[in-house]
């Protein structure tokens, strides 16, 4: 997706959302990855565009920059679930649906 820098920040984070989403409906970055792959100034504009995904309904709440929360219908279960670096935080909600 690195040729698509016409689209909007926040059609580019769903895309790499979605696309990166596991069994769980969680897609994980490392540290700092989203701010880089979305060429945003700072996390603080990453975490904003991340609530604003939240609040139009493109991710779940409880999303973060190194953990995006898909909506469940997203997903196709074609990849195993990974460990999530954000602990247990949100993992109840998601797990056993
Ligand atoms: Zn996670």
């Amino acid at each position: 997706m690195g040729s698509n820098a016409e689209l909007p920040p926040l059609t580019r984070l769903v895309s790499y959302a979605y696309a990166r989403a596991d069994k769980n409906s969680h897609a994980h970055f490392r540290r700092g990855e989203l701010t880089k792959l979305l060429r945003l100034k700072n996390r603080q504009a990453t975490n904003r565009l991340i609530a604003r995904a939240e609040r139009d309904g493109w991710l779940r709440k409880d999303s973060g920059s190194e953990c995006l929360l898909v909506p469940e219908h997203i997903t196709d279960h074609a990849y195993p679930p990974s460990l999530c670096p954000r602990g247990n935080e949100h993992d109840d909600d998601v797990i056993g649906k």
